[in-house]
């Protein structure tokens, strides 16, 4: 614990001074507004700051409400999706108290073992006392949080598996000798991948709600600016970070009111026939696209402030749902297609 205290003391380089990049920070905060979207694939080259945004994301993220103590960070105003442990307090009559704390961004390294994962049941504990002992794993760190993966094309696949699992449920259980222990496990995914070192499997593809590629800057002022900030931080970390703190309050102030806004954003049918029509233009599978792009398109207007959606919505959240769902046609193509017969 002294260890990761200790990283802390030094700030991370902040979101607000990522220079250009401005398709992967929207398909960040679209899931910041709408965790539902459920995730974000970003794939790059090789030093494009693919992690260095998900790294940083953590200072504009939002505030939540945690019981307070609880190792799965349950919602107090959730009580259908309790843990065990807070299920059986509340069941005692005692009242949950809450705190307040950011959403977190936990990292699953690729040299997590499975265990690590999805956490471990103490056989010799349940033996001797009669009882489950539980010792929680990245998945309930994660529960309610963004849960990180850098080359996730890389991952193990027992692992995938597991993430797979649950991802569609939206519980972990983990089973060892007859004995079964679950928790809530909810999280936005994010991963990120350099697809020259191999693709990804197409379950775990499709998993991503949205999908960006990530091209290395070319314009020549961006890439001094980068340099520049770059050498900045580096010499005076915390003068750096202060100088992009207003910066990034006005960032997480927007997102906050792009949280609350989402509820009150409408479509009309118009909108979703477009929706519909761009889907089967692009040959996608099943209807998850249709519902991911809704709700999408939806977040780009709350991030907006705009209390309704249109054309310009959806074809930005098209053109974050669609390209690695495809199986036919180039983007662009499905793209002209979809606003000509819109007009
Ligand atoms: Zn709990």
């Amino acid at each position: 614990m002294h260890h990761q205290t200790f990283i802390a003391d030094r700030p991370g380089f902040p979101f607000s001074a990522i220079v250009g990049q401005d398709k992967l920070k929207m398909g960040l905060f679209l899931n910041v507004i709408n965790p539902t979207i459920s995730g974000l694939l970003i794939r790059g080259e090789k030093g494009t700051a693919k992690s260095t945004a998900v790294r940083a994301l953590a200072d504009i993220l939002p505030s939540i409400e945690v019981v307070k103590g609880c190792p799965f960070q349950c919602d107090p105003n959730a009580q259908a999706s309790l843990c065990f442990q807070c299920q059986s307090r509340a069941t005692m009559g005692e009242k949950l108290e809450s705190v307040k704390r950011k959403v977190k961004v936990v990292e699953l390294p690729l040299s997590a073992t499975e265990d690590r994962v999805v956490g471990t049941l103490n056989m010799e504990h349940a033996l001797k006392h009669g009882e489950k002992k539980f010792e929680p794993g990245i998945l309930a760190a994660a529960h309610r949080g963004i849960l990180y993966i850098d080359e996730v094309n890389l991952l193990d696949d027992h692992v995938v598996d597991v993430l797979l699992d649950c991802a569609a449920m939206g519980v972990n259980t983990v089973e060892r000798e007859g004995i079964s222990f679950s928790h809530p496990a909810k999280f936005t995914l994010v991963g990120t991948m350099n697809p020259e070192e191999g693709e990804l499997r197409p379950q775990l593809q499709d998993r991503f709600g949205l999908c960006v590629q990530v091209e290395g800057i070319t314009d020549p002022h961006q890439r001094v600016a980068i340099v520049k900030r770059r050498a900045a931080f580096e010499a005076d970390p915390f003068g750096f970070t202060k100088q992009f703190e207003a910066e990034s309050v006005q960032l997480s102030q927007q997102i906050d009111a792009a949280i609350h806004n989402y509820g009150d954003v409408v479509a009309d049918d118009d909108i979703l026939f477009d929706i519909a029509r761009l889907a089967i233009e692009a040959g996608v599978d099943g209807h998850r696209s249709d519902i991911v792009m809704l709700k999408t398109a939806k977040a780009v207007a709350a991030f907006h402030n705009r209390k309704q959606v249109s054309m310009d919505e959806v074809a930005e959240a098209a053109s974050l749902v669609l390209p690695h769902r495809m199986r036919r046609l180039p983007f662009d193509d499905v793209l002209n297609m979809g606003s000509k017969k819109v007009g």
